[in-house]
């Protein structure tokens, strides 16, 4: 970036309190955000943007009713697409920067895309509205007409409903269609966080958990979010939509009780050190949570092991606690049901066996040992080595006849064909030679056991402690903050 590029954004970021991205209201009013990237103009385009973010703050702040510290985020639908096909009841069509639409029509809208070298060759000019230009060209089809241009488009629903469908799903906001520089197209959805967690977080939790509950999981939501927003920032989105991010089904999966939770906890995000933390969850986590360092590589000074319990531990008899580490080992407090307050959880203990012929397979492609590339060798055994102090197996033998393969940590789940977690004991069947015939993993829990446990916020939701309480249970030393007070700009 330039002298004056900086200069002119620095300008735009005291301005309006956002780093990466510019606002600008549409002919209707409606916000549009643009990233930065896309505005680097040169010489007096800079300028003119910068302006133009001016006018735009108090356009959409004076005559919209919009707030500028309403966060906007931009999630991915679908990618790689050499069609897309979207509609609205009514809608517009705005393509680039210009404040007037290019096209108003109703019902289907289709996207293709279709290259420099040959965009009308073989289909000619159909309206005055078409265009030729070096680089990606996207065509549109509709009821109003056809248009070719570069893009990206933004198609922004009109009339009552505004809502626009893609692919059999709903969303609130608009649409952002755009190629992605390799011959394809990029579907995104533009709205406001606060709506985009609407549609998130019936899909990480159930809508019928207890309110607190759900406030719980939806601060979680709205942080890991802010967290992770630079997460796809090559594609020209923040977020996708599917687990790699966080699940987001759009309109048709919003409930009441879930819009309620995140209107109650509005803007509230959890932060260490003023940042948005690494706000990770896990279905259940079987008793006791675990250490960030003990499942991934690096520590996290709120990431913490913590009992899945009131503040009385000792309610668990948690067996490695040093208090019942002699009395009650490990296998039996899996074998038992302990009082966690993920108990309930239908994965709170759970049992897997593999037979020596199916661990073989499993194990073939991932050990060298197994699978030819350091020799031809046979599965022995496998063993625990390591485990944490919240019990967690942190370090497994592969035995095999010619070495030892070690696999570490939360890759050890994967490893092992897809285990529930990390949390359980290997009881190994031999036959009465000593050699192994088949391993029953007994376990408990399911997920990595890292931050919240989401049965567990539910068990102490229904004893009667608040979100925050909760929250501060799951993630050590945080703060529960307004997010606009700590992160007003991203990075
Ligand atoms: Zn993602
Ligand atoms: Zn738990």
């Amino acid at each position: 970036m330039s002298i004056i590029d900086q200069l002119c954004h620095l300008c735009y970021v005291l301005l309006t309190g956002r780093g990466a991205r510019l606002c600008m209201s549409d002919c209707r009013g409606n916000p549009l955000w643009l990233p930065w990237e896309e505005v680097s103009l040169s010489g007096s385009g800079r300028i003119t943007i910068t302006i133009l973010a001016v006018i735009g703050i108090i356009l959409s702040t004076a005559f919209t009713g919009f707030s500028d510290t309403e966060r906007m985020i931009r999630v991915g639908l679908s990618k790689g697409l050499t069609k897309a096909s979207l509609s609205a009841s009514d809608w517009r069509l705005y393509d680039g920067f210009n404040q007037e639409p290019v096209l108003c029509g109703k019902g289907e809208i289709v996207f293709q895309i279709v290259t420099a070298a040959a965009p009308e060759a073989s289909t000619p000019a159909a309206s005055d509205t078409d265009i030729t230009v070096a680089g990606a060209m996207i065509k549109t089809v509709s009821s109003a007409g056809v248009c070719s241009r570069p893009g990206p488009f933004r198609l922004v629903p009109d009339g009552p409903s505004q809502v626009i469908a893609f692919a059999g799903k709903r969303y609130r906001g608009l649409a952002e269609v755009r190629s992605d520089g390799k011959g394809r197209l990029t579907v995104i959805n533009v709205l406001p966080l606060e709506q985009y967690l609407y549609g998130v977080i019936n899909c990480e939790m159930p809508a019928s958990w207890n309110p607190e509950a759900l406030k719980a999981q939806a601060v979680v939501a709205r942080t890991y979010a802010l967290k992770n927003v630079d997460k796809h920032r090559a594609e020209s989105f923040d977020l996708c939509n599917d687990v790699h991010c966080q699940v987001y089904g759009g309109l048709d999966r919003e409930h009441a009780n879930g819009i309620r939770a995140v209107r109650e906890t509005e803007r509230e995000i959890l932060t260490w050190d003023g940042q948005p933390i690494d706000s990770v969850f896990h279905a259940s986590c079987g008793g006791y949570t675990e250490d960030a360092g003990n499942v991934w590589v690096g520590d996290i000074p709120y990431l913490k092991a913590a009992p899945c319990s009131t503040d009385e531990p000792e309610l668990l008899h948690f067996p490695l606690n040093s208090l019942y580490r002699e009395f009650f080992p490990i296998g039996p407090w899996l074998s038992d049901y302990p009082q966690a307050l993920c108990r309930r959880s239908g994965t709170y203990r759970w049992h897997q066996v593999l037979t020596m012929p199916q661990a073989e397979r499993v194990l073939k492609d991932k050990v060298p040992l197994l699978s030819g590339r350091s020799g031809t060798g046979k599965l022995m055994d496998i063993r625990v080595t390591g485990r944490s102090q919240a019990g967690r197996v942190t370090a497994l033998d592969i035995v095999c006849s010619n070495g030892i393969y070690k696999v570490e940590r939360d890759r050890i789940r994967s490893f092992l064909g897809g285990l529930k977690s990390t949390l359980f004991v290997i009881r190994t069947v031999y036959d009465k030679d000593g050699r192994a015939l088949a391993f029953g993993f007994e376990g408990g829990g399911w997920g990595h056991g890292v931050g919240l446990c989401q049965t567990g916020a539910d068990g102490l939701a229904r004893v009667g402690w608040s979100y925050d309480r909760i929250l501060k249970h799951y993630y050590r030393g945080v703060t529960l903050e307004k997010e606009s007070e700590t992160c007003p700009i991203f990075p």
